[in-house]
């Protein structure tokens, strides 16, 4: 690492420490958070979909010296507008709300656990302006881990913005698959959190463990009711619900295993 890169990166530390105390949720860390993911995340490969639409977002443009964060748009999306949709879909996932009775107790409770925890002031949705060094695979939508103590749920930029674009929404009224995607997702995330022994996510072995449990678990207890009511989600939870079935529902599930590795393995 070069002199210029490692000032940068103490610069970087001396930010984190600044924002971390911040009680906004949705604000941009960007680069500043990069180092942080390099300590205790668990990889958290959450929603893909197809194919990204948007290839010059996984192409790491931060090779060089790391900069820092830059008004960005794509598709018209700014860091702004971004925040405020993080915002707006988090806030129409409230399990008081009457649009989300339709939530199996299970998500509503995980989802009112992530409400605890942000009045708490210990729960941070970050944005990550690039996913380079950060465990997250370019196709992860969220990760999610314990930063200095306090559960940590990390949105990738790149993959969000494809997200929205994708579904078709990006700001709110949100669809239906978008609210379903993200609501899974996030109950994906808290199923992580809330388990003590996740494992080194430094290796493989352990990241797959954890990764096969959070996947079942969110599955037999949210998805699969979804899928019963004929909710829109996203293919690749259809498929690990297939698999799951296929398995009679237990681990160890190879055709899962399979499906969840091939993302795993590029960490
Ligand atoms: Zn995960």
């Amino acid at each position: 690492m070069g002199r210029e890169r490692e000032r940068k990166r103490g610069r970087s530390r001396r930010e984190r420490r600044r924002r971390s105390t911040r009680t906004d949720w949705t604000g941009t860390l960007g680069l500043a958070a990069l180092g942080v993911f390099a300590i205790g995340l668990i990889a958290g490969t959450i929603l893909t979909t197809r194919r990204p639409t948007l290839k010059a977002d996984r192409s790491p443009d931060l090779s060089g010296p790391v900069a820092m964060p830059q008004p960005q748009s794509d598709g018209n999306l700014t860091d702004s507008a971004l925040n405020a949709a993080v915002n707006q879909l988090f806030l129409s996932l409230n399990p008081s709300l009457a649009d989300n009775q339709y939530f199996p107790q299970f998500a509503q409770e995980k989802i009112g656990w992530i409400l605890s925890q942000k009045k708490a002031v210990i729960f941070f949705i970050i944005f990550l302006k690039n996913t380079e060094n950060t465990g997250l695979d370019a196709e992860d939508l969220m990760a999610s881990g314990t930063v200095e103590g306090k559960s940590t749920i990390v949105i990738a930029r790149p993959r969000f913005i494809g997200f929205l674009l994708e579904g078709g929404r990006t700001s709110a009224p949100f669809t239906l698959q978008e609210r379903n995607d993200f609501a899974l997702a996030l109950v994906h995330e808290v199923v992580h959190l809330q388990n003590p022994n996740r494992g080194d996510p430094a290796r493989l072995g352990d990241r797959m463990a954890e990764e096969l449990r959070a996947w079942r678990e969110t599955d037999l207890n949210f998805a699969r009711q979804l899928r019963e009511l004929n909710q829109p989600m996203n293919y690749r939870v259809i498929e690990a619900d297939d698999a799951l079935r296929a398995c009679g529902d237990k681990l160890p599930c190879e055709p899962l295993r399979q499906m969840l590795l091939q993302t795993e393995i590029r960490k």
